[in-house]
This record gives C-alpha cells, structure tokens and sequence, in this order.
C-alpha cells in the first residue's frame, strides 16, 4: 500500500487535507482519504503524514500488504506501530504484520498548546469533559481547552441535517464551558469499512487520527473509554497511547469507573439535560429513541437517581416492559444496575432487570 504525499486544498471555508492510497494487491480498494476543517483552524494543521498511517494501517494488515508512506514519520509513532500492529493481531490472528517504510522519519520541533477530547455528547465523553474542567483538574495542562467532533463517524456524512442539529447543540453548550468546538468531516469510515471492523479494529485510529490532522497545535488528545470490562476492542488502554508522536500524548481516560457511576455524576451536572446523546440506533438530531440497548442502559440508572424527567433528549418513558427485554451488551452494566435497585428500594427495577439477567445470561457468560 503506499500512501501518497498529502495535498492541502481550500473548499469554500474548509480547508481539506487528503491523500490517494494505493492498494497494490486490488486497485480497486484504491482511494482518497481526507479530513476537512474549518479555516480557522488552518495554523494547526499538520504538515507530516502520521495521521494517514494510522487511519490506514489496519486496512494494509487487512490486505496483507506492507505500508510505504511519501512523506514524514514520526519515530515514537513508527516506533510504536509495531507493538500496536501486535496487540491487533494478537486479538485478531488473521492479520498480517505490516512493514512501514517512509521518506523521512523525523519530528518537527514546536510546542503545541491545546488539550482537546473528541466529543459525541454520550456517557463517557461527558464525563471525561466534566472531570478535565478547571474546577475538577487540577493541573491546568490537563484541563480540556477544544472539543472536537466528527462528521462521519457516528454520524453518516450523508447526514447533513441530523450532523448540522448535534453540532450546533453542543456548540452552543460547550459555549457556556468557554470550550470552542473543532468540526471535522472525514470518509475515514467510506474508506475503512469496506474491510475492517469499526468497533473492533477502526473507532480509536479514527479519533486520534483526527487530532493528529491538527498537531501543530494539540499537545493531549483525550480519548473518552467505555467502563470496563476490559476487552478487545478498537479504542483500547492498552492501544490508544502507542498512536502518540512526540508532541501530541494520546490519554485514554475513564476505563475503570463504571457506567453507573459516571451517569450518576452526569445525572446532577445539569449542563447534560439537553445534550445527552447515546442512541446511535436511530438518528435523529440530539433526541435518542428511548428503545435500544444503549438508551436503556442509560436511561435506568437515571431513572434510579431520579432525573431522566430533567433529560430532554429521551423524550419516551421507560417502561418495563422494554427493561424486562433489555438485551444489555454486558452482564456487568445490568448486575450494577440490579444492586443499585435493590439498594434505593427498586424492586419494580430490580425485578425486570433479574428478568432480563435469566433471559440473556447464558449469552453473557463469556464476558466474565
Ligand atoms: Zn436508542
């Protein structure tokens, strides 16, 4: 696979920056990856070619093919690409390995300033920005100065309108936080999942691939974990921080607090009324459909402090029936959520959730 050489265009108040990768074993798979950020954002752009190597690395392990880059490498990142390149494959055994050669390996030297956390207005980005403000950080490198938010990762690019509703929402939030809103579009899914998984492999490069497209200017990039439990999975404590260079740190925060214990810090920040987000089932705008998993694994532990009627953006009861189905993605999130019940006097709650837990455990042990 090589890829080419980046090219910096202007399209209207965007800058893109895109480079062709060459599939050498099928050209076909052949095709241009790009980034778009807004103009004003322009001085942060990166003049080196790291990002393109992790948004692509995977997709070259896919294809079995070595990776030759017309362009700069950072050694800490090409450094570590091996050692990432072994955890993939240890959890995925059919990957290939993949050498990286380049034209030159070297980093820049310049002292960038912003620490920036990629943002989708869900649990887990909402706590990590809640615990990097100044009143909750603190040393004042680490507290969160941008958020940064993709069109085109949980959010089709086709989307335009749903993507335009979420941005301005959270703009407007994060506006009262004096934290401004870096808005990206990338095809780095167009491009990807035509071969690698995105939840398994693809989700972490991408995000950090994001930043490392603006690292004249990010010294921490904080990537927001899902609650443990530990498992293979594409952002990754053991992963994230080996796609750091010299100047940008990859910090994946909040893996050990539980699910239910972040939604309960979310539950009394009222900032989080009406932007919570987590549906990815049915889009529409900031609103989640109040039915799938993920809704309700967010929607019964607020339902337990109290304050999901405060939560403009789940505008459906929940009804227990829906928890007695609830086909939760791990044991762990509905054992929380079960000791909790019990715990305030919930047996209505606790009821279903047992319900569900005889239901679906037998296909969650091997979480355990
Ligand atoms: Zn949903």
């Amino acid at each position: 696979m090589i890829i080419h050489k980046p090219k910096i265009e202007r399209i209207e108040d965007r800058i893109r920056i895109s480079s062709f990768i060459e599939v050498e074993s099928d050209n076909n798979l052949s095709k241009t990856l790009w980034f778009e950020v807004p103009l004003m954002y322009e001085s942060w752009l990166s003049v080196n070619s790291n990002a393109f190597l992790i948004a692509t690395i995977s997709f070259a392990m896919c294809l079995r093919e070595n990776i030759n880059v017309e362009g700069t490498l950072s050694p800490r990142l090409v450094y570590n690409s091996n050692q990432y390149q072994s955890y993939l494959k240890y959890w995925l055994p059919h990957l290939y390995i993949s050498r990286i050669t380049c034209n030159s390996i070297k980093q820049e030297k310049i002292e960038p300033k912003a620490t920036v956390l990629t943002f989708s207005g869900g649990v887990d980005s909402f706590y990590t920005l809640y615990k990097h403000l100044a009143e909750n950080e603190t040393i004042p490198e680490y507290r969160i100065t941008h958020c940064l938010f993709t069109h085109g990762f949980d959010v089709n690019l086709r989307q335009e309108k749903d993507f335009t509703v979420i941005k301005n929402g959270y703009e407007k939030m994060l506006s009262n936080l004096n934290i401004p809103l870096i808005s990206i579009a990338s095809n780095f899914r167009e491009f990807n999942d035509r071969k690698v998984p995105w939840h398994e492999v693809t989700f972490g490069p991408a995000v950090i691939s994001t930043a490392l497209i603006l690292d004249k200017n990010i010294s921490k990039f904080l990537v927001a974990s899902h609650s443990i439990p530990i498992s293979p999975c594409g952002s990754h404590p053991l992963t994230d921080h080996l796609l750091s260079t010299e100047n940008l740190e990859v910090i994946h925060h909040g893996m050990t607090s539980s699910r239910l214990y972040k939604t309960k810090i979310l539950s009394n920040w009222p900032v989080t009324y009406d932007y919570l987000r987590v549906c990815w089932e049915k889009t529409n705008g900031l609103l989640n459909c109040c039915e799938c998993e993920k809704c309700l694994r967010t929607m019964i532990p607020l339902e337990l402090t109290g304050t999901l009627s405060k939560y403009s953006t789940f505008p459906k009861l929940l009804k227990i029936e829906n928890i007695k189905n609830w086909n939760y993605q791990y044991l762990l999130y509905a054992s929380d959520i079960l000791n909790e019940a019990d715990k305030i006097g919930r047996s209505d709650i606790s009821n279903a959730v047992k319900e569900a837990i005889k239901t679906h455990s037998s296909l969650k042990l091997c979480e355990l």
